[in-house]
């Protein structure tokens, strides 16, 4: 079985970014020449996550107003984790979203459904932040 690992880095101009990250994996996924296999997507930090939906703008902006409504960022003194830090919010948007997605890996390629594409959602950037590849598989 062969096995490859990646780091991939972000840093976002704004609080919160989503980037679709599919070309970066497929890349990957080329260095590795693993043709039958899985590859794992995680976000290595407790405030980003790694999902898996539509690269529609309105659909993003969509994210964001939900994620808003359940779990605003402001007042900051709602939440009793923001002593040191005034991030409490995106730990909370970040399990909505999700940490990491799994992909099958089938003839060389990543099988993702028609419309599906990987983004890397931050909710806590203006930081270097890492996502991490894992590819196993013949
Ligand atoms: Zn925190």
């Amino acid at each position: 079985m062969k096995s490859y690992r990646k780091e991939l880095w972000f840093h976002t101009q704004k609080r919160r970014e989503f980037i679709n990250i599919t070309p970066q994996v497929e890349k990957c996924l080329e260095e590795s020449g693993i043709t039958e296999g899985l590859c794992l997507v995680n976000a290595m930090h407790i405030t980003a996550s790694v999902f898996i939906n539509d690269d529609e703008s309105g659909l993003h902006q969509d994210f964001e107003v939900w994620l808003e409504k359940l779990a605003p960022e402001k007042p900051y003194s709602q939440y009793q984790h923001n002593g040191f830090e005034d991030n409490a919010d995106a730990h909370l948007k970040r399990t909505l979203m999700g940490r990491e997605v799994v992909i099958a890996v089938t003839e060389a390629k990543l099988d993702l459904g028609p419309w599906e594409q990987i983004f890397y959602g931050e909710f806590d950037g203006k930081r270097k932040k890492r996502v991490l590849v894992k590819i196993i598989g013949e």
